[in-house]
């Protein structure tokens, strides 16, 4: 059974800390480094509904994608929502670990789940890692379809193939223009409209999409937008990942049992169409 330690050393191989965006805060929140690890469950969210699952499992190990402390903290009180997170892990010895852009820009990396969770083939990043020779590192995936189908079957398969959230997936864009190739990229996506554009795609896949930036890119060009709730564009990832690591444990006989969560901890919980009638 290997040590908390050898797990990080695997999974900081899979995603090296040093491709994390300068912002970013990723690695370990805590977590003892001799602690002997049987069970990992990798989430996308660190809140209290995730450590709560972790003890019920067992589990001595959380891997997630998001920060808990994205700009730092001088505090981890009880008294505050992410201290509590704190002190609930500490209290069971469950270890905290964070892959978030150093997990976005690999390869694969979270837009790699997120275009096969669609069936999509993967051409290239839509913003290339410059570092990487392979070219297959960066931010963003363009895709191809296998046959070309309309923006709103695109759509519709998106609804389908990723989990269900209270958002579901809204659309910008003529429903019937032809989908053949799109550019995807787990999370908040629209930041990224200029090498959309650049790309040439007929439609993109992201979150969080906002007034202006889609009013704008619908205006500019017949960009089709497809807008999932984040935590539905980046949980796949969570089943990548556990893959990834269940490898890793059966080359080195370690015999980790690896869970994925399917708690919905994205924040929106109910939608209304509006306008309906009652
Ligand atoms: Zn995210």
């Amino acid at each position: 059974m290997p040590r908390l330690s050898e797990v990080l050393a695997a999974l900081d191989a899979l995603w090296p800390p040093e491709r994390a965006e300068q912002w970013d805060a990723v690695g370990t929140v805590c977590g003892d480094p001799d602690a002997e690890v049987t069970r990992v469950l990798f989430a996308v969210d660190p809140v209290g509904a995730i450590a709560d699952e972790a003890i019920e499992l067992g589990a001595q190990l959380i891997v997630v994608h998001h920060p808990l402390y994205l700009r730092g903290t001088t505090t981890v009180a009880a008294s505050t929502f992410k201290g509590r997170v704190v002190h609930t892990l500490i209290k069971h010895d469950i270890a905290l670990h964070v892959a978030h852009t150093n997990a976005d820009s690999a390869d694969p990396g979270v837009s790699d789940a997120l275009a096969g969770a669609l069936d999509l083939r993967v051409v290239r990043p839509l913003v290339p890692d410059t570092t990487d020779p392979s070219g297959r590192r960066g931010l963003g995936r363009i895709c191809e379809l296998d046959h070309p189908e309309t923006l709103g079957e695109f759509a519709a398969r998106a609804a389908k193939r990723l989990p269900a959230t209270a958002q579901g997936i809204r659309i910008a864009g003529d429903p019937d223009s032809l989908v053949r190739t799109v550019a995807v990229s787990g999370g908040s996506g629209d930041s990224l409209f200029d090498q959309v554009r650049a790309a040439g795609v007929d439609a993109f896949l992201t979150a969080d999409l906002r007034h202006h930036p889609v009013s704008e890119a619908t205006q500019h060009s017949p960009l089709g937008l497809v807008d999932a709730a984040h935590w539905a564009t980046e949980w796949p990832w969570c089943e990548q990942a556990a893959a990834q690591l269940d490898a890793i444990s059966d080359r080195h006989g370690w015999g980790l049992r690896v869970h994925v969560s399917h708690t919905v901890t994205d924040p929106w919980s109910s939608h209304h169409t509006s306008g309906a009638p009652n």
